[in-house]
């Protein structure tokens, strides 16, 4: 995927403040964040949204929440809390179209999410 910015990313072509890697996942910092600590974990591999992973890429999605739960360790927000979200399609909100789950804290989450 040429034109994937998260692709970019994951390949060193682009920058990101990246927080933690493994073989498969890649979290770095949002460019934008929505709160203290706001944080994208993606794999490495392009997969376009949540609804495009196979039956298969069950223990990838679980690999990716680790990941968020070693950030969490991490940014130290383990305790206070923090929220996970995938973004799927047009009416879930989704602008970048590389699978990635937000990792969000250091401040209260409002819910109903807008
Ligand atoms: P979405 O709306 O697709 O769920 O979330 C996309 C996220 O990617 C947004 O929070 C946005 O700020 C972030 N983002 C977009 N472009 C870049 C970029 O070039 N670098 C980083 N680190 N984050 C980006
Ligand atoms: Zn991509």
């Amino acid at each position: 995927m040429n034109d994937c910015i998260f692709c970019k990313i994951v390949a060193g072509e682009l920058p990101a403040k990246v927080i933690h890697e493994t073989d498969r996942v890649v979290a770095f910092q949002d460019i934008d964040p929505q709160a203290p600590v706001h944080v994208l974990v993606v794999p490495r591999r392009h997969i376009p949204t949540l609804h495009d992973m196979a039956d298969e890429d069950g223990d990838l999605v679980g690999e990716i929440f680790q990941v968020a739960r070693r950030v969490a360790d991490k940014e130290g927000i383990s305790e206070s809390g923090y929220r996970t979200v995938f973004n799927c399609g047009g009416d879930g909100g989704q602008d970048v179209y590389h699978l990635h789950l937000h990792l969000l804290g250091g401040r209260r989450m409002a819910w109903p999410p807008g």
